[in-house]
This record gives structure tokens, C-alpha cells and sequence, in this order.
């Protein structure tokens, strides 16, 4: 097997017998990306320098014998998550040039590992969008088929990890902006419960759905770097101080016996009839695994896109706020102050940023913020609710993640039909529950599928646990062909 090809559990385990070196892992990661990155675009920047210091670090510590399970592993960061002294576009204009001033505490937490970085990867414009080709920099391609979009707004770490230039990677889920890329390149992709994994150092888009996710090729190793960056953080208090189960000893744990209910509303018209298929296939698979599966209502559901769609643009009028030409990256020059004010925001955003600040504005206006912010608010506890009765019933619920495989670039040019393609993973963000999507086949013209699994507030174990035992049932590995 290459080495890209490796999962992280694989690869560790090659670092620990010092059958290779993180030296020569990184180095292979990078040179494939050298030729295979110039097409794809999942990076906005390789972080090579770093990436040296970072194996002979990890490699002075597995020559010690003090290396950790992440030591010596090549990771890739989503450009809107802050690493000191590295790049943070947020894949806008505005963010040009700028680096990062602190680092993450996720991202601490998990360098304390010894891992290695690549680079940093391309997403839309501060994380609004579905394709990537929001992106201030260029689209990122599908691996699988280079004509098609990766999904977005993480579109350059899915396909970073689906293309082998990293063995794992970080995005930020406000929407689906994990799941959504994830289940368009056949990788896993983890959202954690709101309030598990500290924000402190991510890029602001609508700070009251917004969590940092993972990317892997399995659960397993999903699972393992959940648990190394989630739990509590003084520098951010949405971040809950609850205990963080140890989840890759859960992993094993039995799903016979496991309730999975089938929530109808995420099956209703619209949905692609391969995905559709894949995603009963994947119930029944569960039922032979040892889970019994009904059906459950979530009445709510044909309300959770509108309300994302007045919640988040409210949050982002007041966080893009700050992005005023005089304190970070890009300034437009202008004869007065608000000039450059309005010359650099004018200039530094693209068409999607500037239109959900103006839907923002309006709808958190003196007069208008009962009829449509207030409103929405009121919904999400409604949205809120159907998952927690759910839950009553259901330890997980299953859902295709998205309506339709990998749309073709440039398909979905007006702003609507691309908020469609988060109709699936919209509802989770708003609830504040988990959630994964996990590869579970492919259309006939070789496209991946993912489904998603939700599980109720802080029972991320449980995605894991059922999580695992499917993929180990399945069997399958996906591999892009990467042809154009
Ligand atoms: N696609 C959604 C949006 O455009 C979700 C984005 C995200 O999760 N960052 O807002």
C-alpha cells in the first residue's frame, strides 16, 4: 500500500515500528501534492517549512520512545482556523496577507501530539457556501471527478484527505460546511455537539452554530482526534465542562440492541433516487448489525432552512463587522475613514459575504427583527425540540447527508439552489446536536455517497460506536481515480 493511502491508526502504527519516519511520510504527502494539488486546488498554502520542523520533531520523540498516537502524522488546517504565524485568509481578499496572531486551542491541543503540518486549505468565502468556488482564490476540484465541486464550504480539506496529500484534516461545520464535503468525497466527516470542542481561534461566521470538524478516511480515526482537541477551554465559555469520553475504547461497543429512527421528512421528494437507495441499504445493513430501526417524525424540518438562513446572516452582519480595512489584511485607500471603510469592504468581500451582511442587517433592524430574527429564534426551539423528543426514543437517527451526489461546477449559479444543497445538515447546527457522515456507497457513475448519523447533545460515542461497526461491515475503500 502507498503511503498516501494509509489511514492514521495505519500509519502510526508504521511510525511506532519505525518501519518509516514521519520525515518520509510528510515528504511523500507533499511531493504527490506537488503535481496533483496544481489541478485539484485543495490548498490555498503548503506550510513546507513547518512541515520539516514538524517531523524532526515528531521523529526525535518516536527515537525517544515518547511518541503519542498523532506523532509524526500529516494533518491539513481549513484557512479560516488560526495557527500563529501562518496564513488565515478565511478564502477572502479581505484576509489577504494576513497571518494569524495566536493559535487555536483545538489546534494546541492536538500539537501537543507531535503532528505534522501541511498547509493550510482552500474553502468559500469565510465558510458561506457549499462548493467551494465562493472561494476568493478559485474553486476546489472533486477528487473523484475533477469536473465536479467537493461540496464546501471545507471543500479543500475533504478532498485534501480524499486525494491522500493528508492523512487527516480540520474544517468548521456551521451549516454541513464538514458533513456536506464529506459525504461529496467519500471521507468521514465529524461534527461535534455545539459547545464540545472550543471555537477560540476559528474564524467567526455565526458563532452560535459554529464548531470546528474532523476529516478521516475511517471513524476509528475520527474518533481518536475528537478526543484529543474537544472539552473545555477558558478562552471560550460555550465550550461545556463536561467530561470527554474516552472514545476510541468505546469504539467496540455493541450496536445490537441499538433504536435508530428514520426521520420521514429527510426522505421526502427532492431526494436523489441512488442516494436514496444507498441510504436504505445502509438501514437495512444496520438492522443486520443488531439495531432495530423505526420511524420518527421531525415536524420541523421544512422550517430549519429558512431559520439558518435568518439566524446565521444576523451573526455574520455583526462578525464581519470588524473587518474594517484598519485592523487586518486588505485596506483600500480612501480620503477619509469611512472611505476606507467602505472602499476595503466594498473591494475585500466577494458577492456572497456582502449579500448575507445586507440580509443580516435588515433583518436584525429596529422593526424588523420580531418579524424575522425573533421569529427564527422561536423556530429553532421548535427545531430544537423535535430532535430532543426524538431522542427519547432513538439513541441515533440516520439520514442521506446530502440530496444529491457531487453537483458539476458552475451547476448552482443562483444563491438559492446552492442553500438547498445543506437541507439535510442545516437542522443539526440549528439543534446544536452531533453528527457524521460516513461514505456508504457510490452512484453508477462513481460518485460517493455519505450518509449521516445524529446522535442527542454530548453522545458523540455513539456515532463512533454504530459509526464504526458500519464501516468495518462495509468493507470498502474508496479511492478517487483523480482522472479529469
Ligand atoms: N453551506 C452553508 C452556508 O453557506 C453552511 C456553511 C458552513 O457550515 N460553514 O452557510
Amino acid at each position: 500500500m502507498e503511503l498516501h493511502e494509509l489511514t492514521v491508526k495505519e500509519a502510526s502504527e508504521k511510525l511506532l515500528n519505525k518501519e518509516i519516519s514521519a520525515k518520509e511520510l510528510s515528504g511523500a504527502l507533499l511531493d504527490r501534492a506537488k503535481t496533483l494539488d496544481k489541478d485539484l486546488h485543495a490548498f490555498l498554502a503548503f506550510t513546507e517549512e513547518r512541515a520539516k520542523q514538524d517531523a524532526d520533531s515528531a521523529d526525535a520523540a518516536i527515537k525517544q520512545d515518547r511518541a503519542m498516537p498523532l506523532t509524526g502524522i500529516p494533518y491539513a488546517v481549513k484557512d479560516n482556523i488560526l495557527i500563529e504565524g501562518i496564513q488565515a485568509t478565511a478564502g477572502s481578499k479581505i484576509l489577504e496577507n494576513y497571518k494569524a496572531t495566536y493559535t487555536a486551542t483545538s489546534m494546541k491541543r492536538l500539537m501537543n501530539q507531535l503532528p505534522v503540518l501541511i498547509g493550510k486549505t482552500n474553502l468559500d468565502e469565510f465558510a458561506m457556501g457549499s462548493s467551494t468556488e465562493n472561494s476568493a482564490y478559485g474553486p476546489t476540484k472533486n477528487p473523484y471527478d475533477m469536473s465536479r465541486v467537493p461540496g464546501g464550504s471545507s471543500g479543500g480539506s475533504a478532498a485534501a484527505v480524499a486525494s491522500g496529500q493528508a492523512l487527516f484534516a480540520f474544517g468548521t461545520d456551521t451549516g454541513g460546511s464538514v458533513r456536506q464535503p464529506a459525504s461529496f468525497c467519500g471521507v468521514v466527516g465529524f461534527k461535534p455537539t455545539y459547545g464540545r470542542i472550543s471555537r477560540y481561534g476559528l474564524i467567526a461566521l455565526g458563532s452560535s452554530l459554529d464548531q470546528l470538524g474532523i476529516f478521516a478516511k475511517t471513524v476509528e480515526d475520527v474518533a481518536l482526534i475528537a478526543q484529543t482537541v474537544s472539552g473545555p477551554d477558558e478562552y471560550d465559555s460555550t465550550a461545556l465542562n463536561k467530561p470527554v469520553a474516552d472514545y476510541t475504547s468505546l469504539l467496540n461497543n455493541d450496536v445490537k440492541g441499538m433504536r435508530i429512527g428514520i426521520p420521514k421528512e429527510y426522505f421526502a421528494s427532492g431526494i436523489d433516487p441512488e442516494v436514496e437507495k444507498i441510504v436504505k441499504d445502509a438501514i437495512k445493513r444496520f438492522q443486520d448489525l443488531g439495531a432495530t430501526v423505526g420511524e420518527v417524525s421531525l415536524p420541523h424540518t421544512e422550517y430549519a432552512l429558512a431559520t439558518y438562513y435568518i439566524i446565521l446572516p444576523v451573526e455574520v452582519s455583526a462578525n464581519l463587522s470588524r473587518y474594517d480595512g484598519q485592523r487586518y489584511g486588505f485596506s483600500a485607500p480612501g480620503k477619509t475613514l469611512e472611505e476606507v471603510y467602505v472602499n476595503s469592504r466594498s473591494l475585500g468581500f466577494g458577492a456572497e459575504p456582502k449579500r448575507r451582511i445586507m440580509i443580516g442587517t435588515y433583518a436584525s433592524s429596529a422593526g424588523y427583527s420580531d418579524a424575522y430574527y425573533k421569529k427564527a429564534k422561536l423556530a429553532q426551539q421548535l427545531i430544537r425540540k423535535d430532535f430532543t423528543d426524538a431522542f427519547e426514543k432513538f439513541d441515533l437517527l440516520i439520514t442521506p447527508t446530502t440530496p444529491t451526489p457531487a453537483f458539476k461546477l458552475g451547476e448552482k449559479s443562483d444563491p438559492l439552489s446552492m442553500y438547498l444543497a445543506d437541507i439535510f445538515t442545516v437542522g443539526l447546527n440549528i439543534a446544536g446536536v452531533p453528527g457524521i457522515s460516513i461514505p456508504a456507497g457510490m452512484t453508477q457513475s462513481g460518485l460517493p455517497v455519505g450518509i449521516q448519523l445524529v446522535a442527542p447533545h454530548f453522545a458523540e460515542e455513539k456515532l463512533f460506536t454504530a459509526g464504526h461497526a458500519f464501516q468495518k461491515s462495509l468493507d470498502q475503500k474508496f479511492k478517487p481515480t483523480l482522472t479529469k
